[in-house]
């Protein structure tokens, strides 16, 4: 489909601030503006970081295979207290530290196939934007200076609280006394809610100067700022975790709003919380919210430590992107199963092609498809496109796909007679499983190399060594071609106790655990 048609199949986004779920009506028909919350850069990011990444990586590569002209911008906060306060911890420049920190999220989210966005804004690269926006929003009467810093009046802006449905009379009435005597710019503010847009900078502290002094940005002007300069005073997306409706992105809309007296967002979508399975003291299953204190926090760097980077997006795919997700050994194992089974499939696939002189890339003659995979086959394309275009269901869209897989599943393993109606499905399936797998961001490498790695990452498991394993299999080989079937017979049993699977083919043996 041309990119420049403006006749593209709809979408529905379920809106946090409407609370409806809507078509979508593209500000520029044919084209999608959509800003991404990244990460404060200060530490590796962990997995519920990792889950907002490919949640919307999906939505990029789904909005682009329908044809949408799609911009997308997500940004790195690179100046922060939190960068401030670990940069003095660890006595580093701060700006290095979060350039630093850039580049381990990128290695992560590489790993994890998450595609980069368009733009990739950083604060410390956008101060005049930010300056600019704070001097608009004084003059227009929606923010003041005091004492070098400048804060954001929120009684003066009529909508306050519209995204996240709070009141600041609520907010009021359910403050505390003790927080506010702690909070050491309490003095300098007009009023308790009013926020940070600038702040003066401490003897030593890395600052820039502007029309209040030197000092730094407030956390949520930088996402207004940089929003409006990448993508204009309206954008049809606003995404990010649900921990950043209030007051993140409440300010972000008070803010540019303001400023611009334009909707900034015209939909916006929050991804659901990360929960950790544990076991409580008295032996019983629970579900806990993932933070450093309680000590159940991991890194989106453990995680693709014990597991393959396509089973922990399988893992995210499994549920629904508003929900929240619990992270335990067994989803992730349970998702990378599906994974190896998929892979096995097309591994699968590809032999029975190889053996009537096909390939994935080269179609054998074209035939009939098999019964009972002709309607799968035919409207599957069709089903899964549905599923994401209606709030991005991957649950939906993973079950497509698995129907697609069960067929090409079957037919390798059928005992029936290969003709020309069963190599043309079997191509067929494994076009649908890759278009599919394309837009999930998973099934996209050759399959032997998928396996080996799941296999690699299971034996350190379990604690096997794979060099080891190589080693028995190869005596193995040479006790049988020595006839010493004993020895081979060992052989096998000691691997069988492994949970070890070899297979014979004509290029040699692979091993696999059962
Ligand atoms: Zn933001």
């Amino acid at each position: 489909m041309a990119s420049d048609s403006i006749n593209l199949r709809p979408f529905s986004i379920q809106d946090t601030l409407s609370g409806e779920k809507r078509v979508v009506e593209p500000l520029v028909p044919g084209k999608i503006s959509m800003y991404v919350c990244g990460v404060t850069v200060y530490d590796l990011t962990h997995i519920g970081h990792a889950r907002v990444f490919v949640v919307f990586d999906v939505v990029q590569r789904h909005l682009r295979a329908l044809g949408y002209e799609l911009k997308y911008v997500r940004n790195h906060t690179d100046v922060d207290d939190k960068i401030i306060a670990r940069a003095a911890e660890v006595g580093q420049d701060p700006l290095e530290l979060s350039a630093h920190f850039i580049a381990e999220l990128t290695k992560d989210m590489n790993a994890l196939g998450v595609a980069p966005a368009d733009v990739e804004p950083t604060v410390s690269t956008h101060i005049p934007q930010i300056i600019e926006m704070v001097d608009s929003l004084i003059k227009q009467g929606y923010a003041y200076e005091s004492d070098g810093d400048v804060y954001y009046r929120v009684r003066e802006f009529e909508d306050y609280g519209k995204l996240s449905h709070r009141k600041l009379e609520d907010m009021e009435a359910g403050r505390s006394g003790r927080v506010d005597a702690e909070d050491a710019s309490a003095q300098r503010k007009e009023y308790l809610f009013d926020f940070a847009l600038w702040k003066k900078a401490k003897p030593g502290e890395t600052s820039w100067e502007s029309p209040w002094g030197a000092g730094r940005p407030g956390w949520h002007i930088e996402c207004s700022a940089m929003s409006t300069h990448h993508l204009g005073a309206t954008i049809d997306i606003h995404g990010g975790g649900r921990d950043l409706v209030f007051p993140h992105h409440e300010n972000e809309i008070a803010q540019a709003e303001a400023c611009t007296h334009a909707e900034f967002a015209r939909n916006w979508m929050h991804v659901g919380m990360v929960n950790v399975a544990e076991v409580d003291e008295s032996g019983d299953a629970i579900e806990r919210k993932m933070s450093k204190s309680l000590g159940n926090f991991w890194t989106t760097r453990d995680a693709l430590a014990g597991f393959h980077p396509e089973g922990i997006r399988y893992f995210f795919h499994a549920t629904h992107y508003r929900k929240p997700i619990t992270y335990s050994m067994d989803a992730l194992n349970d998702a990378t199963d599906r994974v190896e089974y998929f892979y096995t499939t097309l591994e699968r696939i590809d032999a029975a092609l190889e053996r009537v002189g096909a390939s994935r890339t080269s179609a054998p003659p074209r035939a009939k498809l098999v019964e009972g995979a002709d309607e799968t086959l035919t409207d599957y394309q069709e089903r899964f496109e549905a599923a994401l275009s209606d709030d991005f269901n991957t649950p939906k869209a993973i079950a497509v796909l698995g129907e697609v897989a069960k067929i090409g599943n079957e037919l390798t393993q059928s005992t029936k007679k290969a003709d020309a109606d069963r190599a043309w499905t079997l191509y067929k399936v494994a076009e649908a499983m890759q278009k599919c797998g394309a837009v999930l961001g998973i099934l996209e490498r050759a399959p032997g190399e998928v396996l080996r790695e799941i296999r690699d990452l299971r034996a350190a498991a379990l604690e096997i060594d794979v060099a080891e394993v190589d080693r028995m299999i190869q005596a193995r080989e040479e006790a049988r071609a020595a006839k010493d079937w004993a020895r081979a017979d060992a052989l096998r049993d000691q691997l069988a106790a492994l949970n070890v699977e070899v297979m014979d083919s004509a290029q040699g043996s692979s091993w696999r655990f059962q």
